[in-house]
């Protein structure tokens, strides 16, 4: 379930002709959107064209999307065996799918945030444990079990779309990567995986977000199992506990707007955003409206979250049935936070939300 999911939303592309795609190349980096087998459309995979020659990025693990890489790179004068260092911004598949490919063929130095090594290292394992935790999140919010059992099987088929990797640099929050013409900071901004690593130019104004910041759509604040839980963590195997994801990621979010020398922001899918100030305050608004949307539904009567997100977006495909209950999960979270409602647990174990008071107007 650590797949990026396939979302209901037209896919947008990166537009090389735009000024802000413009500015990126006059700094030396190069998007190349790289094809997924998911809703989201393509991946931006970025060159940057410096020493040593870096990719942010791999896209997914497949013959086409290795063979596009390859031509985007031949386009620009290089080959994969040029690479001298790849850089990991997240977990998701379309992401990571290809980094061991390319560090073996490059002999590039792999960079990523430390706390996602092991699992990259242990990809199979690691997925085993966190389908069964998202299948415990599932039963105890009121997903039935056909659903569940139908999203395990998406997600088991969808695993040969990413692949382990071995980390040969580990990156701490703070680190700098000092690369011939520049030098990225690293910032960690879990949110939309607990894996999310931004990379900042400061000299140039320009923020590598991967899918942190994404412009024509709000980043699913997937309910992820935290990265630092043993394998064996039984509390978290039953989904006993589990990360507050939107109220992660939008802390992240401020974060982000409280950076200076922010100019131009590189996301993940679509296009470039020059202004982050201004669609970081439109998603956390968007986030307040969404909230209060949930708690009146709450106020109306105690419901499980499936049951708030089939009153939100009608019967969803089964496919976005995680996705919708880390929406509205990570919304009860913002209310649960605020005393608004609270849980209750039947003799299964699944939970209702009710009010605490009335929502406001
Ligand atoms: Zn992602």
């Amino acid at each position: 379930m650590t797949g990026e999911p396939p979302t209901a939303l037209p896919a947008a592309l990166w537009d090389p002709g735009s000024d802000a795609a413009r500015a990126a190349v006059a700094q030396g980096i190069h998007c190349l959107p790289i094809p997924t087998p998911f809703a989201v459309g393509r991946v931006n995979t970025y060159l940057i064209e410096d020493d040593p020659l870096t990719l942010l990025d791999s896209g997914p693990n497949s013959g086409r999307a290795l063979d596009e890489l390859e031509q985007a790179l031949a386009r620009l004068g290089h080959r994969i065996e040029d690479l001298g260092l790849i850089l990991v911004s997240h977990q998701h598949m379309d992401h990571v799918g290809l980094v061991e490919i390319l560090a073996r063929r490059s002999g590039a130095e792999v960079a990523a945030l430390d706390l996602l090594a092991p699992w990259l290292a242990r990809y199979g394992e690691f997925q085993d444990a966190d389908d069964a935790f998202a299948g415990a999140v599932m039963a105890r919010n009121g997903i039935p079990e056909d659903t569940r059992l139908a999203l395990q099987a998406v997600s088991h088929a969808f695993r040969g779309w990413g692949g382990r990797a071995d980390v040969s640099r580990p990156l701490s929050p703070g680190d700098e990567i000092v690369l011939r013409d520049r030098t990225l900071r690293v910032h960690h901004r879990p949110g939309h995986s607990p894996s999310d690593t931004v990379f900042h130019d400061g000299a140039q104004g320009t923020l590598l977000a991967a899918d942190h910041l994404i412009k024509h759509i709000s980043s699913n604040p997937l309910i992820a199992r935290p990265l630092d839980a043993p394998l064996d963590d039984a509390a978290v195997a039953a989904g006993l506990t589990r990360p507050q994801s939107l109220r992660i990621y939008l802390d992240s979010l401020a974060a982000t707007r409280a950076m200076e020398d922010v100019r131009l922001v590189l996301p993940g899918h679509g296009q470039a955003v020059t202004d982050h100030v201004a669609l970081i305050d439109e998603r956390t608004r968007l986030h307040r409206r969404r909230a209060l949307k949930i708690h009146r539904l709450i106020a109306d009567r105690p419901r499980t979250a499936f049951e708030i997100a089939q009153q939100m977006w009608g019967t969803v495909a089964v496919t976005q049935a995680y996705l919708t209950l880390s929406e509205v999960l990570g919304h009860v979270d913002l209310l649960l936070n605020d005393h608004l409602v609270g849980e209750e647990h039947d003799a299964d174990g699944v939970v209702r939300f009710r009010s605490l008071v009335e929502p406001s107007a």
